[in-house]
């Protein structure tokens, strides 16, 4: 199947060839039909799928065959999500898809000044993207006026509830029309989320890419045992080692992203630490270094992390293990994308065996088992 089959206009069919998509990823060609066709969908699909394509095509194309003068340059389109990082990919996703197309596109999220996003919006805009603490804010002061949208989207639900946005979720879709088209994205679908799915979704299709339970393929996954005083020594040890030149590091806490890219740079592995106590310049400063490979280390927390699409990302190493499983897929899901290889490289010291053993009956147990370093 091609993007010409899947019945999509000139414009955006462009603009994929540009990109060099030849090819719908299985989300897409089980999203872009029903979308297109005006159905709610309830998506169960981790980043990395291609699902921002899967709800930003046919919705470009919906606004295009539907263009009315009258609501020129109102927010047609509102994308919620859970991130500063992920609202600025999808925001970079609208760009290059649309950019045979005419709409206007912003993002909005705090933690940075409100000025531009207020000048952005009151230019009249058609499609917003944003998390929803400072859409809200900017919607109680009468700056945003969300009457015209036709299209929600609201992706990685499950992590929206897990960082505590479910009011200003409720809050936003009370002031949304009642007539509305409806994509809901998940990656996991626990009783909280199918019943927030029910409240918000009409009849909606349900498609699942990558069901979590399974690991992404192509993802080689290796366990090294260690004591947790000599986790650092090992991290040095392997990144020395040459073959892990740029990687993910993922760590349980915050102090602990900062504590290992801080003794990383002391033995001159340039590496930066991003988390939620970081300013939003010094986590973009971070990912832009990482992205154009200045800097080989970024050390995440998990929310930190989510979302984070780097393409061609070779390895991703769990210093700590996540204390639930999911996260483990999540986290290894950055790496092998679109079909590249990759390298999951796990430590577990003997306080994390629990976590170990969940992860290892929800994935099948992959993980070969690295016996020979030097701090086992
Ligand atoms: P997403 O899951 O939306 O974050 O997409 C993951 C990555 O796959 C992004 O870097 C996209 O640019 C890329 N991508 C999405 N759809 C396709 C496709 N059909 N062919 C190749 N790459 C794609």
């Amino acid at each position: 199947m091609s993007f010409t089959d899947l019945h999509l206009i000139e414009p955006l069919l462009i603009a994929l060839e540009k990109n060099k998509y030849t090819i719908p990823s299985p989300i897409q060609m089980q999203c872009i039909p029903h979308i297109l066709n005006g159905k709610d969908i309830f998506g169960c699909a981790q980043t990395g799928t291609g699902k921002t394509a899967a709800f930003a095509l046919p919705i470009l194309q919906l606004l295009e065959s539907k263009k009315n003068p009258e609501v020129a340059r109102k927010v047609k389109t509102l994308v919620l999500a859970p991130t500063r990082e992920l609202a600025s990919q999808i925001s970079d996703k609208f760009r290059e898809y649309g950019k045979n197309l005419t709409f206007r596109h912003t993002v909005i999220f705090g933690g940075v000044s409100q000025t531009k996003q207020v000048a952005a919006l009151t230019r009249g805009i058609d499609i917003v993207i944003a998390t929803p603490g400072r859409l809200l804010d900017l919607m109680q002061q009468g700056i945003v006026n969300l009457d015209a949208v036709e299209y929600l989207v609201l992706d990685e639900a499950d992590r929206m509830l897990d960082m505590g946005f479910i009011h200003d979720v409720k809050k936003i879709l009370a002031k949304l029309p009642v007539k509305k088209q409806t994509m809901f994205f998940t990656a996991t679908s626990p009783a909280n989320i199918t019943k927030l799915a029910a409240t918000i979704l009409k009849n909606p299709i349900h498609v699942n890419a990558d069901p979590i339970s399974s690991a992404p393929r192509k993802v080689s996954q290796k366990l090294y045992y260690v004591q947790r005083p000599n986790k650092t020594a090992l991290l040095t040890h392997i990144l020395k080692s040459g073959h892990v030149p740029h990687v993910l590091v993922f760590t349980r806490t915050k102090r602990g992203a900062d504590r290992v890219a801080k003794q990383l740079n002391s033995i001159r592995i340039k590496a930066e630490a991003i988390h939620g106590n970081k300013s939003q310049g010094q986590r973009e400063r971070a990912l832009q270094g990482f992205k154009d490979k200045s800097i080989g280390v970024l050390v995440a927390t998990d929310i930190a992390s989510r979302g984070i699409d780097i393409s061609k990302l070779s390895h991703v190493i769990n210093y700590d293990l996540p204390e639930v499983a999911e996260t483990y897929v999540h986290r290894i899901g950055r790496t092998g994308r679109a079909g590249e290889s990759g390298e999951a490289i796990s430590f577990c010291c003997a306080e994390e065996t629990e976590y170990l053993r969940d992860i290892q009956k929800l994935t099948g147990n992959k993980m070969e088992i690295i016996s020979k370093h030097p701090f086992a």
